[in-house]
């Protein structure tokens, strides 16, 4: 006989029925749909019935329907859902990157309530390439002589080496194998697009006479990777991508550069490292560059590849992984548009990331006083509220070591921190911000239009 049973007297018959508790449920929250509170008692059921509760608590069943319906509230849900990113860091990952400016959300809408001629010429009635116009303002925009774009970076760096070096080598720097976020490794890619990696130098250094050394008969490519997400101080050194360059046309390899995040704008009088912008690698000589169209760029996701020579870029795009890793029509439409803005000029007011990057530490300080007032308003609850000089990030591995001052508010709760964070968190809109030495740190930079009244209630209601 199993003795726990006779201590502990078992809860489990008074664990009620599916239909029973989901029938209870729907009166009291009709607005929560049947699936949710059907999913949402089965788990809970299933959980009790795992793990009784102990002989003593009273309000069982109580405990049950409201685990159920917060659980349903959570099921039901859509997903993403909008929040207020206070983080100062511009390009978040976390938070889905570069939110799209009006103007291309707009054409992304346009393009996907209605038929379109997306593969269609309408001047011939034939078949037309699919994203045609999008290509020529790319190449408008960057010099480049052809272009094409794919579902994301890796994508477009899976199929470019794929396209440049299946089966064959290509050669790396010890110190750019590196790692970004969510999986994706250069080993990892090559490997995966069936080219052989050389790799060359150490991990600090890497020197020319490194490169050379590696080449032989079987080298298909030299590949240069934007170190997106740390940088090297102290005894290092590389090959700057003019110096590859000059290798590759030595021994007659082409040279790829993965830039990460990069810009179509010279922007080098914001103070942005000119390396920044995608035409000066092509300008540099690399046969092709490739980033991603919602970091710095300010678009939708997608990676974009440019190249010097314009069969290259069709030969790439008649590759059947092309076809895999095709850019769908609605963020073909918000690419277009983003770079429509670029060409016009309008970009840096219009594209969110550009706005925020370039945003005068004036306003900012001005929004942050601005939205201190507005919290110590008469009759709120009257936060202590610090505004302090700060600096933000470009986050996304976009300009590596450039200063972003900011301002921000310091809030810095009674209660602590870490649950008015995470009050915060669950609020409705959620807000993210920064937790640092007991306070929440409120950065107004990377505020959207619409955000601001929404952080200050959001601030009141998670105070209590
Ligand atoms: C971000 C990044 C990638 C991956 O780009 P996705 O658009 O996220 O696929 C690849 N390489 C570098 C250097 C990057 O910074």
């Amino acid at each position: 006989m199993n003795s726990e049973a006779e201590v502990k007297p078992d809860r489990r018959r008074d664990i009620p029925s599916v239909g029973r508790l989901v029938s209870e449920l729907q009166p009291a929250y009709p607005d929560l749909p049947r699936w949710a509170l059907l999913e949402a008692v089965r788990r809970v059921l299933a959980e009790a019935r795992e793990h009784p509760p102990p002989a003593a608590e009273a309000s069982f069943e109580d405990v049950l329907r409201d685990r159920a319906a917060e659980l349903a509230r959570r099921l039901a849900l859509p997903h993403p859902i909008r929040v207020v990113n206070a983080t100062g860091i511009v390009l978040h990952t976390n938070l889905g990157r570069a939110p799209l400016a009006a103007g291309a959300a707009a054409a992304l809408a346009a393009a996907a309530r209605s038929y379109g001629d997306l593969e269609l010429d309408l001047a011939s009635g034939k078949r037309g390439a699919r994203g045609g116009r999008m290509v020529e303002k790319l190449c408008a925009l960057s010099g480049a002589s052809g272009a094409l774009a794919v579902n994301n970076n890796a994508g477009a760096l899976l199929l470019a080496l794929a396209t440049l070096a299946r089966g064959r080598e290509v050669v790396v720097s010890r110190g750019e194998l590196v790692e970004i976020g969510g999986s994706f490794r250069i080993p990892e890619i090559l490997e995966a697009s069936g080219a052989r990696l050389v790799e060359v130098g150490a991990t600090n250094r890497t020197h020319a006479a490194d490169y050379r050394a590696a080449v032989g008969p079987d080298t298909a490519l030299l590949l240069k990777v934007h170190r997106s997400n740390f940088e090297q101080h102290g005894f290092v050194g590389e090959v700057s991508l003019r110096e590859l360059v000059a290798i590759g046309a030595e021994v007659g390899v082409p040279v790829l550069e993965d830039l990460g995040s990069a810009t179509l704008l010279d922007l080098s009088a914001e103070g942005w490292r000119p390396e920044t912008e995608a035409a000066a690698s092509l300008r540099a000589g690399a046969d092709v560059v490739c980033f991603s169209g919602d970091k710095l760029l300010g678009g939708p996701q997608a990676g974009i590849l440019l190249t010097a020579d314009r069969e290259l870029a069709k030969t790439m795009g008649a590759h059947p992984l092309a076809r895999a890793l095709r850019l769908d029509k609605l963020s073909l439409a918000a690419l277009d548009w983003t770079l429509s803005a670029h060409l016009d000029g309008r970009a840096p007011q219009e594209v969110p990331v550009l706005r925020e990057l370039l945003a005068s530490e004036q306003d900012l300080e001005a929004l942050a006083r601005r939205l201190a007032a507005e919290l110590e308003a008469p009759g709120t609850l009257q936060p202590a509220v610090e505004v302090r000089r700060d600096r933000s990030f470009a986050g996304g591995g976009s300009l590596p070591g450039f200063e972003l001052p900011s301002w921000t508010l310091v809030v810095r709760p009674r209660s602590g921190a870490e649950g008015f964070a995470e009050r915060l968190r669950l609020g409705e809109p959620p807000v993210l911000a920064r937790i640092r030495e007991g306070a929440v740190v409120f950065d107004v930079r990377t505020l959207l239009p619409g955000d601001e009244a929404d952080l200050v209630k959001a601030i009141q209601a998670a105070l209590v």
